[in-house]
């Protein structure tokens, strides 16, 4: 063992180690109480990541900063509170350690909150080709390939290249796959043909494409027929009920036998777990942790897990929760409320998820909404939608920066951050 010697000992407390600062993560690591534990919060970046706007950084809508926040910054004012940017790589519960890649880190309780990463169901051609929307630096990438297509277009070869070149291929049509569709459609409309005065922008497609039999399919179905209305009067072209086979550059082939020609293929089509190794195999289920209704790791008391990582399986949840924000800041309360009071498991409270609803955004004006009973779409879904994500974001400054861009964006149909910028290869940056 090679523990980390620069963390102090807990001495009466427990000490209590968070793996991941996600939504459950950072919200466990702020409701747990600091008088009773040491936090040891370990995350392998050095900031949150607020996903659900990953798509509005890929369309330069807003910065990456506004949809991040420093874990540090965070925490700055918590005694007991230690935090490492490193990478967990193993549990061991025999000796209670979870070993990273900046040396071992011993635990009381442990916390796996590590959430998903992108899911290419083992097909390498698409892992190797597309471009995934599951990090800041991603959405960054992705905002650069979208840039780089238009500047490429100006010295396209001949019409085949340029259909190639100007050719969007957004695979998922789940929020994230309907949002980003949006967003190009709303660019191709109000902001390129400003920018780009020389290009025909009417050679500029949009394709949808999506496995299930239709969009947005954790949301009622208005909400599908509404989103999939609004992008088709955008001219995205849906693609319902058909999959991607393969994507040998420039060629995307369906499962239809429909071939597009495309250098822009954005992947949101699913996700995976990333769940740490070491635990035994009654531990996981389809790669997830199975826990209990205290979230309790099947086989461990002092072992849990929280949010898109967990599986929490019962007579009312048959698959599991959906992997959203809200289920896990609620199974992060719910523990936080549980530990703070006892550690004797026999008081503490099962967990059981509050459903408050479903958004997603098409584009300037329009969005769908499934609130209980109420189901509606169009400016007003929309306006709710920008209100709730700018309550939900992390910093005072990251709010008041979305607003302000959105704002701007609203008044001069415009987004204001078209800027490629990409690094220097330098050995310092390892790949994340
Ligand atoms: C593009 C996109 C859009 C989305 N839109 C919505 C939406 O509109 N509404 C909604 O409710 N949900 C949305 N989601 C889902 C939502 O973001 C997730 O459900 C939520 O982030 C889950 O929280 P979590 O804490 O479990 O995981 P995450 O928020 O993913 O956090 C996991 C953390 O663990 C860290 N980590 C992972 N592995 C390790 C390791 N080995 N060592 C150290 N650290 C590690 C990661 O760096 C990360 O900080 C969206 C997701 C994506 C990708």
């Amino acid at each position: 063992m090679n523990y980390i010697t620069n963390i102090p000992e807990p001495g009466d407390m427990k000490r209590l180690v968070i793996i991941g600062g996600g939504f459950a993560g950072l919200e466990l690591a702020k409701k747990i109480n600091k008088k009773q534990f040491q936090v040891v919060l370990i995350d392998k970046n050095n900031y949150y990541q607020f996903q659900p706007l990953f798509y509005q950084v890929a369309s330069c809508g807003l910065e990456p900063s506004s949809i991040s926040y420093p874990h540090r910054k965070n925490f700055q004012k918590s005694k007991n509170f230690h935090f490492r940017m490193c990478e967990a790589q193993l549990v061991v519960p025999e000796d209670k350690y979870v070993k990273t890649n900046i040396g071992d880190i011993k635990y009381d309780y442990l916390i796996i909150a590590t959430g998903c990463d992108t899911n290419y169901f083992g097909n390498d051609s698409l892992k190797e080709n597309t471009f995934p929307l599951k990090s800041v630096s991603e959405s960054l990438l992705l905002r650069n390939r979208i840039l780089l297509s238009f500047e490429e277009a100006l010295s396209a070869r001949n019409e085949d290249d340029l259909k190639e070149i100007l050719s969007f291929v957004v695979v998922g049509g789940g929020a994230t796959g309907v949002e980003l569709a949006g967003a190009l459609a709303d660019m191709k409309k109000s902001i390129l043909p400003k920018d780009y005065p020389e290009t025909d922008f009417s050679k500029m497609d949009i394709h949808l494409v999506d496995a299930s039999p239709r969009l947005l399919s954790g949301m009622s179905e208005n909400a599908s027929a509404g989103a999939a209305k609004a992008l088709t009067k955008r001219g995205v072209i849906i693609h319902q009920d058909i999959s991607v086979k393969s994507y040998e550059k420039p060629s995307v082939e369906l499962s239809d036998g429909t071939r597009i020609s495309s250098r822009n293929v954005f992947w949101v089509a699913g996700v995976k777990p990333n769940s740490i190794k070491g635990l035994s195999d009654t531990s996981y289920n389809r790669g997830r942790l199975s826990v209990n209704e205290y979230n309790q790791v099947n086989g461990y008391d002092n072992i849990f897990a929280i949010g898109d990582t967990s599986l929490l399986l019962s007579d009312s949840t048959p698959k599991g929760h959906p992997q959203v924000a809200q289920v896990a800041l609620q199974m992060a309360r719910q523990l936080a409320k549980n530990l703070n009071k006892t550690s004797d498991a026999n008081k503490w409270t099962k967990f059981s998820y509050v459903d408050k609803g479903s958004l997603a955004t098409i584009g300037r004006n329009a969005a769908v909404a499934d609130l209980g009973k109420f189901r509606f779409g169009g400016w007003f879904a929309w306006w709710l939608w920008l209100f709730i994500h700018i309550i939900s974001i992390v910093g005072m400054r990251n709010k008041v920066s979305i607003f302000i861009d959105w704002v701007w964006s609203y008044l001069n149909y415009d987004v204001s951050l078209r800027l490629f910028i990409r690094p220097k290869f330098n050995k310092m940056y390892k790949e994340e």
